[in-house]
Formats: structure tokens, C-alpha cells, sequence
């Protein structure tokens, strides 16, 4: 069923997603009103707060998605994204059971830590591939097709499972493709990679995973004294590209946190909160190397691109 219709249908104007969105309550809006301003499409940063606190589970990030679709915005996006320029496919010709998918952000703010898991991947006879899973293409409003590339790589290597190291990656292509989709923490787990966190950790959530927690339900196991500090941030103020449209609020989000130590496991939120805090990537700290995030993007891209 149409989504605005569903919002219209449900909401009873409690007005609590107003109170808990620095979007909604710039324009005094909840999100049935938001289902009659297409012209404010781009401005949520599709975060999923406002579902977590609505008593009837309405969530803004699909009234603007359905808006998005009307207004395909950012074409240059569409075209970076879906045809990745620093892409660097897998080489083998040979089976590949698992395939280190490290996406597009990822490999260029974490370099040396890529470089170890695509070490410990060989190590088992797998590859690696970086290229971008299209979440930013879906997010402009452009149509969500399974990569094709994708798809020829899971025949052509006979690939059982796809490993991401992005949670975007993981979330954006759950159930698209005909191979499983794990996450870099259930591979680690798997191989007895992960070195625990046994000191207390204050973590931020991605806003893929901040409510359903499916990839990090595998961190907990490692990080027993994790404690949920950040709740009042919705987002890192990367989230849905709505920083083009609300750079105001996308830099208070940011700078919500501040002079703190954060524990995460996204490379953007990561990059966002580094301005202002400690960052430590989970992935990184597991394997023992707590790279700082990096921000020479191009280098690094391009680095990225001529992995071996
Ligand atoms: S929280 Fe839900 S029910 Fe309450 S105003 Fe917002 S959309 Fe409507
Ligand atoms: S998804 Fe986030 S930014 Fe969008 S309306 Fe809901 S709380 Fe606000």
C-alpha cells in the first residue's frame, strides 16, 4: 500500500516524532504533515528515529523515500556511486566461497585496516572486492536495481557469502542478491579473529542498524561493557544526504558530541564525529590496530583502487 496513505491513515498527532527530530521540529511538522510537503523530500536524514518513538511505528524515512522517487536529485551521485571510479573488482578466476565486500567508504578512511582483513581473506583463499553497494543512488531517489556487476561476480566465482564491512553495504543488500549476507563481525567471530573489549565503551549506532542491531548483536559478545551514551543524537549528520539540504542541523548533530570517546562501526559516522572526538571503529580495535580515521580520501581512493 501506498506509504502516505498508511501515515495518514495511523498517525493520531501525538506530536512525538516532532519532539524527537531536529527536522520535523525546524518546520513544526509531524509526520503527517510531512506527507504534504514534498518539497521538503530531501531534508530528512532518514535516520529512523522518529519510528522508534512513534506508538504506531510510522517512519519518516519512507514518506521521503516514496518523495524521493517522484524527484531523483544529485545525478552526479548516481553517477559516482553507480559506476564507482576507484572500484577494484575481484582478480581471481578460481572459486571464491567468501568475498570481503569493503564498499566505498570504508577502504578510504580505514586504509591499513582494510589492507589487514583483505591479508586475512587471502590467507583463507578468498578475495576482496571495493565498490559502493548503491545505498547513496537509492537515497537520490534514483530506482534500486542488484548491481549487475554484483551478481556476475557471485556466478562467475561461485560466491556462497558475502562478507560487508559497511553496515549500509550489509543492510542496503540483504535478501538483493543470491548469495548470504554477513556482516565483517560474524566473519571475524567465525575465524577467532576478534581481540575482546573488555573496558567499558560508549557506542554510537549507524542509523541502519540503531534500532534492529542484527550486526550488533555479534559486537556485544566482544564488548560486554558497551553502554548506550548517544541516544539523544539521531544521526551522525551524514544520513540520507540531507546535510546538502539541512546543513545547520547536520552540523549540530555532529557537534552533539563532543570532547568524547566514541565506539562505532561506520566508517562515515566515524569520520563526522572525528572532528570533535576520540572515533574508534570496532573493526579495527577487534583485529588490534585502532587505526585512527583517515582523511586524505583521494589518496586513499585511489590506494584503494590498486590493492592487490
Ligand atoms: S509520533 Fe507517530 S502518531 Fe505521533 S504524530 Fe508522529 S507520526 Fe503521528
Ligand atoms: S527519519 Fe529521522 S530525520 Fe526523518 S523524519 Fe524520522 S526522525 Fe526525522
Amino acid at each position: 500500500m501506498d506509504y502516505l496513505k498508511i501515515v495518514k491513515d495511523n498517525c493520531i498527532k501525538c506530536g512525538l516524532c516532532t519532539d524527537n527530530c531536529p527536522f520535523l521540529s525546524k518546520y513544526s511538522i509531524n509526520l503527517l504533515d510531512f506527507t504534504k510537503r514534498e518539497d521538503l523530500a530531501y531534508s530528512c536524514f532518514l535516520c529512523n528515529k522518529c519510528s522508534n518513538v512513534c506508538p504506531k511505528d510510522l517512519n519518516g524515512k519512507y514518506i521521503s523515500l516514496a518523495f524521493r522517487q517522484n524527484t531523483p536529485k544529485y545525478k552526479l551521485v548516481k553517477l559516482t556511486k553507480e559506476s564507482y571510479p576507484f572500484r577494484n573488482l575481484p582478480k581471481r578466476k578460481g572459486k571464491s566461497s567468501d568475498l570481503l565486500y569493503l564498499g566505498c567508504n570504508f577502504p578510504t578512511f580505514y586504509p591499513e585496516t582494510s589492507k589487514t582483513l583483505i591479508d586475512l581473506f587471502k590467507d583463507k583463499g578468498f578475495d576482496f572486492s571495493i565498490d559502493c553497494c548503491k545505498n547513496p543512488v537509492k537515497s537520490s531517489g534514483y530506482k534500486d536495481t542488484p548491481s549487475k556487476l554484483l551478481e556476475d561476480q557471485i556466478k562467475n566465482l561461485d560466491i556462497d557469502r558475502i562478507v560487508t564491512a559497511c553496515p549500509n553495504c550489509y543492510h542496503q543488500m540483504k535478501k538483493k542478491y543470491d548469495a548470504q549476507i554477513i556482516s565483517i563481525f560474524e566473519w571475524l567471530e567465525e575465524y577467532n579473529y576478534i581481540k575482546d573489549i573488555n573496558h567499558e565503551c560508549n557506542v554510537f549506532y549507524p542509523c541502519s542498524d540503531r534500532y534492529n542491531r542484527e550486526i550488533f548483536e555479534v559486537i556485544k559478545r566482544h564488548a560486554p561493557k558497551y553502554q548506550d551514551k548517544f541516544k539523544s543524537t539521531n544521526c551522525c549528520g551524514a544520513g540520507g544526504l540531507a546535510s546538502k539540504e539541512e546543513r545547520e542541523i547536520a552540523d549540530g548533530m555532529t557537534k552533539s558530541i563532543k570532547n568524547d570517546e566514541i565506539y562505532t562501526y561506520c566508517a562515515t559516522c566515524s569520520m563526522r564525529f572525528s572532528k570533535y572526538n576520540k572515533v574508534h571503529h570496532f573493526v579495527s580495535v577487534f583485529l588490534g590496530i585502532d587505526e585512527e580515521v583517515n582523511t586524505d580520501y583521494l589518496k586513499n581512493a585511489l590506494k584503494a583502487k590498486f590493492f592487490k
